[in-house]
C-alpha cells in the first residue's frame, strides 16, 4: 500500500518520466504522464497504444523520457496488452520464476486508444481480477497526434480538422461528449474509477495511488488540456485545467468500493463561456451557443450533485442541446 501525498512538499522528488521527449510545450499529456510516474514510483511499467505519448515521446533518435520499463502497443490494443502484462508477471510470480513483488502495470492511452479504437479491449481489460492494474485515459479531446482529429470526446462546438466550422456546418462537432469514465464504472468487476485532471495535482496523484491500491481492475480519466488542438497559450495549461473545473466543464469524482462522489465542488461557479473564450476552437461560436453549451452544464450538474448526495451513480447523463439553437444560420 502506498501512502496519500498530504502536500506539495511531501511528492516524490524522483522523476520517471522525464526529459527527452518531443511534445509541444505544455503539453498537457506529459504533464499528466509525470505526475503518473510519481505517484506510482518505481516498480512500474508503462504501456502505451499509439497516441501523442507514443510518437512525441517514443524511441526515435536514441531518446527516451522514460526512467522505467515501457512499451508501445498496437492502438486498439492497450486492454489487452495490460492484461497480458499482468497475467504475464503474475503467472512468473506462482512458478517461482520471479520474487513475489507489487508491480504497477500501467496503461496510458489516449481517447483513441481507449474511448474509440481501443474502448473494447479497455472494456475486456476490466473485467479481471488483476490488482495494480490501471488504465489511465489522458483526454486531450481529440486524435492530436494525427493532427487533431474529432474524436468520441470532443465536446459539442468544438472545431477539429474533421469538424471544421463553416458556412455549411457553423457549430463544428455536433456530438456530444462520450463520458468513457461512467462506462467503465458499470464493469461489475471493477474496484475504482475517478475523473481528475491537472488542477490540483494531489488530486490526480493521490487518486492513481488509490486506484492501484483498489485490488482490482481500475480506471482513471484525466482531462489533458492540449494546446496545439484547442488552441491557447502553452503557459496556460494547468491554470485551463483549474478553469474547466471552476466552470463545471468538467467534473472530477470518483467511484471507489461502490460508493461515489464528487471530489471537487466549486465553491464559486464560473460561467463556462470564461472557459471557452480562452480557446481557439469556440471561437466560432455565438453567444445563443454558448449559452446553451452553459445550460447543459447546469442540467448535467442537476445529476451529479445528485449522485453525490445519494453516493451512487444513477445513470449516464448527458442533456442534447435543443434542435433551435443546432438549427441556427
Ligand atoms: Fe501534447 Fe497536444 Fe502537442 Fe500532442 S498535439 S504533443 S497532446 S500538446
Ligand atoms: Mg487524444
Amino acid at each position: 500500500m502506498s501512502d496519500l501525498i498530504k502536500s506539495v512538499k511531501a511528492v516524490p522528488a524522483v522523476d520517471y518520466y522525464k526529459s527527452g521527449r518531443r511534445t509541444c510545450a505544455g503539453c498537457g499529456p506529459a504533464i499528466g504522464y509525470r505526475l503518473l510516474s510519481k505517484a506510482a514510483g518505481p516498480n512500474t511499467v508503462f504501456l502505451g497504444p499509439t497516441s501523442c505519448m507514443y510518437v512525441a515521446n517514443g524511441h526515435q533518435y536514441l531518446t527516451s523520457p522514460y526512467a522505467v520499463p515501457w512499451y508501445h502497443t498496437q492502438l486498439g490494443g492497450g486492454g489487452a496488452a495490460g492484461v497480458g502484462t499482468a497475467a504475464a508477471f503474475r503467472a512468473l510470480m506462482a512458478k517461482r520464476k520471479r520474487k513475489n513483488e507489487d508491480i504497477n502495470v500501467i496503461v496510458y492511452g489516449g481517447d483513441g486508444g481507449f474511448a474509440d479504437i481501443g474502448f473494447s479491449s479497455l472494456s475486456m481489460g476490466m473485467g479481471y481480477d488483476y490488482s495494480r492494474l490501471l488504465f489511465v485515459l489522458n483526454d486531450n479531446e481529440s486524435y492530436a497526434n494525427t493532427g487533431i482529429q474529432a474524436s468520441s470526446t470532443t465536446p459539442w462546438g468544438a472545431t477539429t480538422t474533421f469538424t471544421p466550422s463553416g458556412k455549411v456546418k457553423q457549430i463544428g462537432n455536433l456530438r456530444l461528449k462520450k463520458n468513457v469514465a461512467l462506462t467503465m464504472a458499470a464493469h461489475p468487476a471493477v474496484k475504482y474509477v475517478a475523473t481528475s485532471t491537472l488542477h490540483p495535482p494531489l488530486d490526480f496523484m493521490n487518486k492513481v495511488r488509490k486506484a492501484l491500491d483498489s485490488g482490482g481492475p481500475s480506471f482513471i480519466e484525466i482531462l489533458t488540456p492540449c494546446p496545439k488542438g484547442w488552441f491557447f497559450d502553452p503557459k496556460d495549461t494547468v491554470q485551463f485545467a483549474k478553469v474547466a473545473l471552476e466552470t463545471r466543464a468538467w467534473v472530477s469524482w470518483e467511484y471507489a468500493n461502490g460508493e461515489f462522489r464528487l471530489t471537487y465542488k466549486p465553491r464559486k461557479v464560473t460561467p463556462v463561456k470564461e472557459y471557452l473564450k480562452l480557446q481557439g476552437r469556440f471561437a466560432h461560436l455565438k453567444d445563443r451557443q454558448v449559452d446553451e453549451i452553459q445550460r447543459m452544464i447546469d442540467e448535467e450538474w442537476r445529476y451529479w450533485e445528485e449522485m453525490d448526495k445519494q453516493k451512487r451513480i444513477i445513470l449516464p447523463w448527458t442533456p442534447a442541446p435543443e434542435p433551435a439553437i443546432v438549427a441556427l444560420p
